[in-house]
């Protein structure tokens, strides 16, 4: 999927949504998007990141932006709720969410996790999630063609030593995303994974501390299938758990 070329209007007038936007993959989605035409909601934990992106949007050109910060760990259904009403009443539309912010740690053996840990992660990648599209789906079933893209990894397919709750839950997204995309699949809302595969970020840089960074892809080198199911050459793209670095 690396030699997608998306049109430079791509996503004009579309209003898409981003969760971990103010870093790492996240906010080189955000600057992608808001590149191809979108209005970009940038949700994300650190305030600053997020004003930082915003200014880059600003600074290429892009529509203007909007920020939502908010720690995925202690939002309820109630933040969510409102969320999408200011949603509704800032934009009175949702083309597309891509829902990238996860939690990771370290490492370690499965006897070792601990029960805090856990319950963050469970919360920020999986609940959050679950959450969120709820509150959203009234808004993108509302759109001729909405996008909903939910971000996987290599070790969400096939379990790996020492990978922990992040795997687990990474294997429930993947679930997550199949059950959604088939009940909707009569609809014009369309549910996709994206596996990014090894990207040179923060998080991955906490899992393998000692790799040479410069061997990676970085998160722009990835863009072209974050544009292409974002956008209405992937319409009848439904159900899909798809690599970023895969070659055709
Ligand atoms: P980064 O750590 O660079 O970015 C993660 C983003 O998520 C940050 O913007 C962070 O915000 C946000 N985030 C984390 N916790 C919360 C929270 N509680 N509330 C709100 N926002 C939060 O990670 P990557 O860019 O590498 O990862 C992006 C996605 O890709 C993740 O889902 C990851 O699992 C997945 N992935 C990445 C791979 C890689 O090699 N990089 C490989 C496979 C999958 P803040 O900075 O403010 O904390």
């Amino acid at each position: 999927m690396l030699d997608y070329h998306a049109a430079p209007n791509l996503l004009a007038e579309k209003v898409i949504l981003i969760t971990g936007a103010g870093d790492g993959i996240g906010r080189e989605a955000a600057l992608h998007y808001g590149a191809h035409g979108a209005t970009v909601v940038l949700l994300g934990k650190t305030v600053k990141k997020l004003e930082a992106v915003y200014d880059e949007l600003q600074a290429q050109g892009s529509p203007e932006p909007a920020i939502i910060p908010l720690d995925l760990n202690g939002a309820t259904k109630t933040h969510y709720q409102d969320l999408a009403a200011t949603l509704k009443q800032q934009f009175g539309r949702l083309d597309g969410v891509l829902f990238n912010a996860s939690h990771f740690s370290v490492l370690g053996p499965f006897e070792m996790i601990g029960e805090e840990e856990w319950d963050e992660v469970m919360q920020v990648n999986l609940k959050s999630q679950f959450l969120l599209t709820q509150a959203l789906l009234p808004l993108l079933k509302a759109t001729a063609d909405s996008s909903i893209i939910f971000t996987s990894s290599g070790v969400g397919k096939q379990g790996r030593a020492y990978w922990g709750s992040y795997a687990i839950s990474k294997f429930a997204t993947e679930g997550m995303m199949q059950v959604l995309a088939d009940e909707l699949s009569n609809t014009s809302t369309r549910v996709n994974c994206i596996n990014p595969g090894a990207t040179r970020t923060d998080m991955r840089a906490r899992a393998y501390p000692g790799e040479d960074a410069n061997t990676l892809r970085t998160p722009a080198e990835i863009m072209p299938l974050y544009l292409y199911l974002m956008g209405h050459d992937s319409l009848k793209v439904n159900g899909q758990s798809i690599d970023a670095q895969a070659i055709k």
